[in-house]
């Protein structure tokens, strides 16, 4: 790993200083040239020069708007969220997602289609993924915009290479997806990524969820798998392979359930969609294995409703089993908050009292170190939103999009 430091060309301050610029008007836009040197402490020659060519690349845009100061009128800029696209995929329980974003993070669309994954092959669920990913393509191409990359979530640990060596949730092993998906979209001239699920969420939440903008903040995914995506010091941390956050596969319990990953007890076997619904629907086995999770999440939604005793103290002991995860969480990293997501959220009404109370009790710090236990805002397509905002970092960072 690149740890000592490295020569800095001309070049990379450019790209730095771009950077910089482009952060600057994501966050104050609309703004003026004059504010950007003020406010970054560029210089005015460095920033006018770095606007221009910003503009002539379509990626910030002059507005009409003037601001009146002493002396003379600013043009002011925004971001230009026209001219490109950025995707993110994902792979569920019961089906796969899309969601496409503007420069500005503005959502150009968000499609759901039923994918039963844990049941498919890895070849399958390649081919699915990339049709889905030809037709947003094409969808958001037809509409002028060029895409600049594509990134697909996935639950389980995937390496820097984008291949996925492990994932008990869907049954995975060695799987090269990034190359995979790479070749069935026949080599596209936009990056193809692959990262954690929860990660991605992380991102998700901390760009346009409840929480944006926190420095410290954890995701913690509910579906086919449960992950932890941790945003600390307002950078995702994501250890020395790359695989932190596997929350999922902590023993909570000895003598529980069989685990997908071979242990006993572990959280996902506690609280993962398929235990909860093994646990608390045990008719809906008889059919075979589950591979729609939709009615059986509307039942169980219905029967705590109708305060069902056994329904009810089932997602109580499922909210204490929670509730202990995130007291590792907040006992670990302090998060402001912990944001959950999936069927998580979808039966929080029920699972989150419990669950806060045995926050409560377990951390050692007082009101679990002003913690807060909160239901997901981003309805289920998190780590698809937050991929599409992974794959507009290389332009955040200030890297000019391929022509
Ligand atoms: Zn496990």
């Amino acid at each position: 790993m690149q740890n000592d430091p490295q020569p800095t060309d001309l070049g990379d301050v450019r790209v730095a200083n771009r950077a910089v610029v482009l952060r600057h008007v994501r966050v104050h836009a609309p703004c003026s040239r004059a504010d950007i040197a003020a406010r970054t402490g560029l210089n005015k020659a460095t920033v006018s020069s770095l606007v221009g060519e910003l503009i002539e690349r379509r990626l910030v845009r002059e507005t009409g708007l003037t601001e009146n100061r002493i002396g003379r009128p600013a043009t002011m800029l925004v971001l230009d969220g026209e001219p490109y696209a950025a995707l993110g995929l994902q792979v569920g329980a019961d089906e796969l997602a899309a969601v496409a974003v503007d420069l500005g993070g503005n959502r150009l669309l968000t499609w759901r289609r039923a994918f039963a994954a844990p049941a498919a092959t890895p070849a399958e669920t390649v081919r699915a993924l990339a049709a889905l990913a030809r037709r947003a393509t094409a969808r958001v191409a037809g509409e002028g915009r060029a895409v600049l990359g594509l990134t697909v979530g996935v639950p389980g640990l995937v390496d820097a290479a984008g291949c996925v060596p492990l994932s008990p949730a869907l049954g995975w092993r060695d799987v090269p997806l990034a190359d995979q998906l790479r070749a069935a979209l026949r080599d596209p001239d936009f990056t193809v990524a692959v990262d954690n699920e929860a990660n991605l969420a992380a991102l998700a939440e901390q760009r346009h969820g409840a929480q944006a903008g926190a420095t410290d903040l954890v995701h913690l995914t509910g579906g086919a798998g449960i992950g932890a995506g941790a945003i600390v010091d307002g950078r995702l941390l994501r250890g020395s392979r790359g695989f932190a956050g596997e929350i999922g596969h902590l023993c909570l319990d000895p003598t529980g359930p069989a685990c997908a990953c071979g242990r006993s007890g572990c959280l996902e076997a506690l609280v993962g969609l398929p235990a909860v619904v093994r646990r608390l629907l045990p008719d809906t086995a008889e059919d075979g294995p589950v591979t729609d999770f939709l009615p059986e999440l509307d039942r169980l939604k219905a029967l705590a409703g109708q305060d069902d005793p056994t329904v009810r103290a089932g997602l109580a002991e499922t909210g204490r089993h929670l509730g202990h995860a995130v007291a590792v969480l907040a006992d670990l990293l302090n998060p402001e908050a912990v944001l959950v997501g999936g069927h998580l959220a979808t039966l929080g009404p029920w699972l989150l009292p419990a669950a806060r109370a045995e926050l409560a009790a377990r951390t050692l710090a007082p009101e679990a170190g002003g913690c807060r236990l909160e239901a997901s805002t981003l309805g289920g397509i998190a780590a698809a939103l937050g991929g599409a905002t992974a794959a507009l970092a290389t332009v955040e960072s200030g890297r000019l999009p391929v022509r």
